[in-house]
């Protein structure tokens, strides 16, 4: 059976991928950010997991730190014996106009949404390439496709995600791993129930569908780039917005 980590799973997207990739016959590495809370929500998920018939495990760490990247992977690698697919899913938001940000704002996302996807890939490239096999997804944002007002630090981390993508796969396209990226839109949960009423109207307006996105529906797509039938897909990104940019 194919193994895949997903990277800030506690909830949100990377909880309804880690499910859905188990729905699909995956065992899956449940990293959450160290803290009580996020351990006894990914615990759910795990537990979730494992009701679909496969194996779930917890993995605490905090992705912007390289060290404890390298250490969660070794473990993973160990209680698995393998890894075939990675989602570089945890992400943060600091938002502000960029005459108000403030430094950390701006390096505290960079840290969490860019940093982290390098010190997963450096690891986790070493186990993928003596495999000869390997499927990495990247979930980037429409902001770092088009860019969004408010978003400078965030928009910068995910512009950066699509070049790592494209680098990638073309450094490792000869081993058989492939590497794509997901640029979801408005999609309903956590990060953004947050935002208010006015601005979340203020965005319907630009989605052609006229509604948010759902988790399930990133997740879909992010274990169709990690299965078989996308073995011939690397380096791109795919939008799942709804039709906000056309
Ligand atoms: P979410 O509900 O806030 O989930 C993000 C997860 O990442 C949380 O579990 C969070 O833990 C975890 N995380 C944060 N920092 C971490 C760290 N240093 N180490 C490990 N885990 C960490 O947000 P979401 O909407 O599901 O977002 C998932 C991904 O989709 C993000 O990369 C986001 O940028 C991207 N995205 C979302 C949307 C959207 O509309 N929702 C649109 C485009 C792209 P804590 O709760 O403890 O912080």
């Amino acid at each position: 059976m194919a193994t895949a980590i997903i990277t800030g799973a506690s909830q949100g997207i990377g909880a309804c991928t880690a499910k859905r990739l188990a729905k699909d016959g995956f065992d899956v590495a449940i990293n959450h950010y160290p803290s009580d809370s996020d351990a006894q929500k990914a615990l759910e998920v795990a537990e979730e997991c494992r009701a679909l018939g496969v194996r779930a495990e917890c993995y605490s760490a905090d992705v912007s730190d390289f060290a404890q990247c390298e250490q969660m992977v070794k473990k993973i690698k160990e209680d698995f014996g393998a890894i075939d697919g990675l989602v570089n899913n945890a992400g943060i938001t600091k938002d502000t106009l960029l005459a108000r940000m403030k430094e950390s704002d701006y390096d505290a996302v960079i840290a969490v949404n860019q940093k982290s996807v390098f010190n997963m890939m450096k690891h986790v490239c070493n186990v993928m390439m003596r495999q000869r096999h390997g499927r990495i997804v990247n979930v980037s944002s429409m902001a770092g496709l088009y860019g969004n007002a408010g978003q400078v630090n965030y928009s910068a981390s995910k512009a950066a995600i699509i070049g790592m993508t494209k680098t990638v796969a073309k450094e490792f396209g000869s081993r058989n791993i492939t590497c794509n990226a997901v640029a979801p839109g408005f999609i309903h949960t956590p990060m953004t129930d947050v935002l208010s009423d006015e601005l979340k109207n203020k965005m319907l307006e630009l989605v052609a569908l006229k509604r948010y996105g759902e988790p399930e529906e990133i997740a879909s797509v992010i274990s169709f780039l990690l299965s078989d039938s996308a073995s011939y897909i690397t380096g791109q990104v795919i939008e799942i917005s709804g039709g906000l940019s056309m």
